[in-house]
């Protein structure tokens, strides 16, 4: 496999094309940034870090069936994966209130939500992510209805498998960001799932162990990120 060239640069990852067509790297920098890429820094370690959690998340996430666009890690902060359209929506679960759900809707931090919820958002970045429905969604022909359930139902998939896994860690699965696309004709999970896109607290404490220590400037960001890993049983060496 030769990587090739770079096909798109984001805020925290780039994507290079392969001499496969049906496949990219996926390359995890240590760029960090929050609040629509007004707050940037480069974090140490966090490229490797996010990679190798990734890798961690999605084997456990295949291992129960869901199909991600994962195949393997290639080195510290580089992973191979399958070439993807991408649905143009983020889907977030929340289990317990935080974030901009508090600020939209004047609710406070740390309820639990039963059920969990689910909500849409445009990826758009000069728009700042704005929420939508999916009335939108097949309005603008982001997705269509049938890719919307899948979305829906592979999104509570994952939260089935992972608020477990992280329980058995001690953490709680407050909330996280879910990217699909479409691969021979099926939606299957893209993109990433490590601390920096979702929120992860400690049961007992509440301590946020995910990038809101960076957004909040709490400090030792990579640190909890690396705790989370530890906990789970992911190998940094
Ligand atoms: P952003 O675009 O929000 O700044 P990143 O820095 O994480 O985000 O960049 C990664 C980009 O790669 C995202 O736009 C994401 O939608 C896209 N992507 C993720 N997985 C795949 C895939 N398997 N195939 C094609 N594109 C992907
Ligand atoms: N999230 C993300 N990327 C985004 C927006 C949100 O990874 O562009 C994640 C975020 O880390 C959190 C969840 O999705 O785990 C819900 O985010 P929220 O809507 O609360 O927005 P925030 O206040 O985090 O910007």
């Amino acid at each position: 496999m030769e990587k090739k060239d770079e096909l798109y640069k984001g805020k925290a990852k780039s994507v290079y094309a392969t001499d496969d067509a049906k496949r990219l790297v996926m390359l995890f920098r240590n760029d960090t940034s929050a609040f629509d890429g007004k707050k940037k820094e480069a974090l140490d370690r966090k490229g490797m870090v996010n990679n190798k959690f990734n890798a961690f998340i999605m084997e456990k996430l295949e291992a129960a069936g869901i199909e991600t666009h994962f195949e393997k890690l290639l080195n510290d902060q580089e992973s191979l994966v399958k070439r993807l359209t991408m649905l143009p929506v983020e889907c977030v679960v929340r289990n317990i209130s935080a974030g901009s759900i508090c600020r939209r809707l004047g609710v406070q931090e740390g309820l639990d939500l039963n059920p969990p919820t689910f909500e849409f958002f445009l990826k758009n970045d000069d728009l700042g992510d704005p929420m939508i429905n999916e009335f939108h969604i097949q309005s603008f022909g982001w997705a269509t209805p049938e890719q919307v359930e899948i979305m829906k139902a592979l999104a509570f998939k994952v939260n089935g498998v992972l608020k477990a896994l992280f329980d058995a860690a001690g953490l709680l699965l407050v909330d996280y960001k879910l990217e699909f696309g479409v691969y021979e004709g099926r939606v299957i999970l893209g993109d990433e799932f490590t601390p920096d896109g979702c929120r992860l607290w400690d049961k007992e404490t509440r301590k946020k162990l995910d990038k809101d220590r960076f957004r909040q400037g709490l400090g030792g960001v990579v640190e909890a990120y690396e705790e989370v890993g530890h906990r789970l049983g992911v190998k940094f060496d």
